[in-house]
Formats: C-alpha cells, structure tokens, sequence
C-alpha cells in the first residue's frame, strides 16, 4: 500500500515533518529483464518536510532484490540494490516537480518513477559485474 501525505491534516496539528515506510508488491510489471523477478516488494524508507508554502519535500531509499540469470553468465544470481530517492511536491501545477490537489500528496507516481530510475539495465552475478 502506498501512503497518501495528508499535507493538509499535518499543517492543522503544526506538525511539519514526518517519516513513511512501507512496501510496494507492485513493481514486477515494471521489471523488463528477462528470467529475472523481485524476490519480495520494493522496500521504501522515507522522511518528508512540509514547508509553510505547502511545498512537500520527500527523501530516502529505496531497496529491492532481484533473482534470476545472470544477463551474462546465465548463472543464478540474486542483488540487493539501495538508491537514494528525492523529489518535490507542490500544491500547484508544476514542470518541474510533483504537484497534488485537496490538501493531499498521492505517492504513487513517484513511488513508480523511483522504481523505474532504479532499476539495473542488466542483472549480472558478483563475478560478472567484478568484470564490468
Ligand atoms: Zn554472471
């Protein structure tokens, strides 16, 4: 389940930081590797800011594994991987930045976008990627 930031609610109780973690089990639509899978959801670990303006500032991680062939060797392999995410939300239309509307930011977009900057091109086993 992806949270929503309930931007609105927050700046009522003055409260204008906060922590969301959570898992996604929905990213396997996005993995274009073949013989390649998540072993488990997408692991997401964030902190926000809410600034007096309504501009919401999200960071963190995000972590997943992946099981499959190595795209060289066709060894079985599994990886970890953990990047480092951030982004913008603005109670307006916005090019460069997220936007939301009613008070409240959807993550579900940046949570796709996140999973899409992170993941491999290839999936390579310790030995391979040594070579890389
Ligand atoms: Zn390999």
């Amino acid at each position: 389940m992806v949270p929503q930031i309930d931007v609105r609610g927050c700046m009522a109780r003055k409260q204008y930081a906060g922590e969301a973690a959570f898992e996604w089990e929905e990213a396997e639509a996005l993995l274009d590797l073949p013989f390649v899978r998540f072993s488990g959801p997408v692991r997401f670990s964030l902190s926000y800011e809410i600034g007096e303006d309504g501009r919401v500032d999200v960071e963190g991680t995000i972590s997943f594994t992946l099981t499959g062939l190595c795209s060289r060797c066709l060894g079985e392999t599994s990886r970890t991987f953990e990047e480092e995410v951030r982004a913008a939300f603005l109670p307006r239309p916005s090019e460069e930045d997220y936007s939301y509307r009613n008070g409240k930011v959807d993550l579900g977009e940046f949570v796709r976008d996140s999973v899409l900057i992170a993941l491999p091109g290839v999936l390579h086993c310790e030995s391979c990627a040594q070579e890389d």
